[in-house]
């Protein structure tokens, strides 16, 4: 089983239910919507096509919602806007400009924040441009390099401080969506505080909204304040596109590994995002750095990579899903497992010893009875060799461990209060599914007391005699 997760962005090129069955089928974990593009129509109808895909297949997927935040923004653009260095452009206050040499942005009032001398930035920082003068109504930008621009293009100003909201109106509604429509994650954009998060959480609490909250970092101000952000958050994005843009891309390697190190210790999946396989949006194979990179983010102990635009509008979306997957599959057999943190409570400490435990006897899979999914991405942290089997009675925990390094949802079992029981009906229901044999030797962690969150106080270790033992149980 793979243990590093694959999530892929939807898009024009993989719209039909034929080609997301085909996708699930080639291992994607979770699918990504992103709310900077489409309309709630188009959202309404990738949601309804993977649902229905994952129920055919009889696998379940996540669906993760990602919410554009204040993502500064050009508007349209007709085709292609070709751009030279040394030339100027506007970008002015006016809303649907149509002229070509002049661009709208989605906040116009960002025009008085920014000072000559200061940078300004298009698509991910590769069309680069300078302040030369500043007007009440617009810009005038000198362009540093040659390059294209289409429409909404992202817009960074890496040297400006930006006073906007952290949750605009649009996001407001997109979480009101996502509450309707089944969303199993959310990622939040341009977070820059704990309180951002916050924010949203309450929103989402009004809607008894309950998913897992991916916080994207891509600014510097985020990266300051990226354990405080943790702390609130389910799990943390390497928003790679505007990271780059704001930091340049030389220093990327060096603020992901940070990244991922703060969110392994603190126990939050971590997602790689952006360009892991750009090349192959127009060609079958990707370059031999790109299957480095995905590599590297493996090593490095990311849960998740993922695709954007090379799922969206690339040629070659099954290819680009497989490169992922045979790659990560070969890192995985010389996988830095078994790794060490100190225990930061008791569950987390039984989690620990469980994983220990699995390493010393050399058992074959580790079982969580898990009700928010937490037991089980506590075994997880320390990254056994073993496969993390999750069993809960709740669909929405089940589907948000796809995200989660390691583990494999396997089961949804009703919601019991007697441990005896539930191991019985899981040692019973997995012979039954020919997914183990009695000899099949496994590490069983739950709350004994169950029903509470991360209330993980037991352990037990079931060989053939102990299923026998189990099998002879009665009720
Ligand atoms: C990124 O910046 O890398 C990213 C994933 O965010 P978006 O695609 O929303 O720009």
């Amino acid at each position: 089983m793979r243990k590093t997760k694959i999530i892929i962005t939807v898009g024009p090129a993989i719209s039909s239910l034929g080609m997301i069955k085909r996708l699930i089928k080639k291992g994607v974990n979770v699918f990504r919507i992103n709310f900077s593009h489409g309309d709630y129509d188009t959202h309404k109808k990738a949601i309804k096509t993977i649902r229905e895909a994952s129920q055919e297949i009889g696998k379940e997927v996540a669906i993760l919602q990602d919410i554009s935040g204040p993502k500064v923004r050009i508007g349209d653009i007709d085709g292609i806007l070709k751009l030279k260095k040394s030339e100027h452009i506007k970008l002015t206050k006016e809303e649907d400009i149509n002229d070509k040499r002049s661009l709208s942005i989605s906040y116009p009032d960002i025009i008085d924040m920014v000072n000559v001398g200061e940078e300004v930035f298009f698509a991910d920082g590769t069309i680069r441009t300078k302040v030369i003068e500043k007007y009440s109504d617009y810009l005038i930008l000198e362009l540093l390099n040659d390059g294209e621009l289409t429409s909404k293009k992202g817009v960074n100003f890496p040297k400006t401080k930006l006073k906007i909201s952290a949750i605009t109106d649009k996001d407001r509604d997109d979480i009101v969506f996502g509450a309707k429509n089944d969303i199993d994650i959310v990622a939040l954009s341009f977070i820059q505080t704990k309180d951002d998060i916050l924010k949203a959480k309450a929103i989402m609490e009004k809607y008894q909204f309950n998913p897992f909250v991916v916080s994207k970092i891509e600014t510097g101000e985020a990266i300051k304040n990226l354990e405080t952000i943790l702390e609130v958050s389910d799990g943390v994005m390497v928003a790679r596109g505007d990271l780059g843009a704001e930091f340049g891309v030389t220093k990327l390697p060096r603020i992901q590994k940070h990244i991922i190190q703060v969110a392994n210790r603190l126990n939050r999946p971590s997602i790689i995002a952006t360009q892991m396989l750009t090349s192959m949006k127009y060609n079958p194979f990707p370059t031999r750095a790109e299957v480095s990179d995905i590599a590297n983010a493996v090593y490095d102990g990311t849960d998740a990579v993922m695709l954007s635009d090379e799922t969206t509008i690339g040629e070659f979306p099954l290819e680009a899903v497989e490169v992922l997957h045979d790659t990560i599959k070969d890192v995985e057999r010389e996988y830095p497992f078994f790794k060490a943190f100190p225990s930061s409570n008791y569950a987390d400490a039984v989690a620990k010893s469980a994983v220990e435990l699995a390493k010393n006897l050399d058992k074959e899979a580790l079982v969580s009875f898990t009700i928010s999914g937490m037991s089980a991405q506590l075994l997880s942290q320390y990254r056994p060799k073993q496969n993390i089997y999750a069993i809960t009675h709740s669909l929405q925990t089940f589907r948000r461990l796809s995200l989660v390094w390691g583990v494999r949802p396997l089961f949804i079992m009703p919601k019991i209060q007697n441990p005896t029981k539930l191991i019985y009906d899981f040692v019973t229901r997995i012979l039954e599914e020919k997914r183990a044999t009695m000899d099949t030797r496994f590490i069983i962690t739950m709350g004994s007391t169950t029903g509470q969150k991360g209330a993980t106080n037991f352990i037990r270790l079931l060989n053939r005699e102990g299923m026998k033992s189990v099998l002879a149980s009665e009720f």
